[in-house]
């Protein structure tokens, strides 16, 4: 067999955390919580079963999941979602990612990604014949030469994907950004994936920004979400896509063929429970809180630490402790310190070595206690 994919291995958050299991390491490598999901959400799912919503939802997703999503973007962003026009559930973030790529991708079609980036699209976009066109950016802050992307557009670029708030850099694109984006693409036919998987995890005041707002990338882009993040729940796998009319219309042709549906009974559950939208509200100052301790905490160790602004991940830079490459020092740390992390070079294309792993302070307090007491014997 041709591999279809011939340069991708294992994905880093496997390699990671199988690695951390068998060391009996903490690990702060692939980004879960490990607190409880909040019971009163697991009580609702067992009652959706008990009320026997336990065959196909529609394709498109529960009608109540549907509303509250609009009601959400009605509360928290001021915008406008047609529930049966431009809203899709899926089955987690990443198939909505893989959907909305499948969907507009054709072979030579270019993509524009930012690096580092996460794992999952440049090989979606390249399984679907795809050339990706990753932009560098580098530590410490990643800043976006809007300039320099303008250089890198022409007729074959089909779709620009961005992250906001970033995995991994924590990096907040805020509303001056997207505007910039919104003038470079008003006029051309190029479309937009965003990312927004962490849209409620913003910290220092800052509000959520979704490019719903901004009347030039609505019109041409799949707006991706997920409720693994905002509920705790990384292992419902439910997300949804939300996209202008035309853009939903293919994108279900190919999400019916993939999915069909996404399971029935958790979609009711938080569609319920989201009934009241301050847990949403209430989301950043949560992961603000551990943000800091894992920051403050580690303020006189030998790391150095990079700006986080939204996401739960939090960036150290160790040159001031070895030499050694990402990858290599990753493991060290997990095998002899018993701490996984993440090497930031797994987010780049072409090598990169800036002495750089991401830490995910989506841990209970005392995880992150036990964390800053390694980190800073090392
Ligand atoms: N989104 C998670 C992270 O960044 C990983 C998800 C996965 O394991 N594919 O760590």
């Amino acid at each position: 067999l041709t591999s279809k994919l011939p340069h991708v291995g294992t994905t880093i958050f496997t390699k990671m955390t199988t690695l951390a299991n068998a060391h009996q390491a903490l690990n702060l490598s692939q980004g879960f919580p490990d607190f409880e999901t909040d019971p009163r959400l697991v009580k609702l799912v067992t009652k959706a079963m008990e009320k026997g919503n336990n065959q196909y939802a529609p394709m498109i997703g529960a009608q109540a999941l549907r509303d509250a999503i609009v009601k959400k973007y009605d509360q928290i962003y001021n915008v406008e979602v047609d529930a049966t026009e431009q809203l899709t559930i899926t089955s987690g973030g990443t198939q909505a990612i893989f959907t909305a790529i499948a969907t507009v991708v054709k072979p030579e079609d270019e993509v524009i990604i930012f690096e580092p980036a996460y794992d999952c699209y440049a090989p979606t976009v390249e399984l679907f014949g795809g050339k990706v066109v990753p932009v560098r950016l580098l530590a410490p802050d990643f800043r976006i030469d809007w300039d320099y992307v303008a250089t890198l557009m022409n007729s074959k670029t089909r779709l620009i994907i961005i992250n906001n708030p970033n995995n991994p850099t924590g990096k907040v694109l805020g509303k001056e950004e997207l505007i910039k984006l919104g003038a470079l693409l008003e006029g051309t036919s190029i479309l937009l994936l965003s990312d927004e998987v962490y849209e409620h995890i913003v910290f220092d005041w800052a509000s959520s920004q979704s490019v719903l707002e901004i009347p030039t990338l609505r019109e041409r882009s799949f707006v991706v979400a997920s409720f693994g993040k905002l509920l705790h729940t990384t292992g419902w796998k439910i997300g949804y896509c939300v996209a202008p009319p035309q853009l939903t219309h293919e994108f279900r042709k190919v999400h019916q063929f993939n999915v069909f549906s996404v399971n029935a009974p958790m979609q009711f559950a938080i569609a319920e429970y989201l009934e009241d939208i301050s847990y949403i509200r209430e989301l950043s100052s949560f992961f603000e809180g551990k943000r800091n301790l894992l920051r403050d905490g580690l303020k006189g160790s030998r790391f150095t630490i990079l700006p986080c602004e939204g996401t739960y991940f939090l960036n150290i830079n160790y040159s001031g402790i070895s030499n050694e490459e990402e990858f290599e020092f990753a493991c060290s740390l997990t095998t002899q310190h018993k701490i996984a992390t993440i090497p930031l070079s797994a987010f780049y294309k072409e090598v990169t070595n800036q002495q750089v792993l991401r830490v995910c302070f989506a841990k209970k307090d005392e995880t992150l206690a036990n964390a800053i007491a390694i980190l800073n014997q090392i």
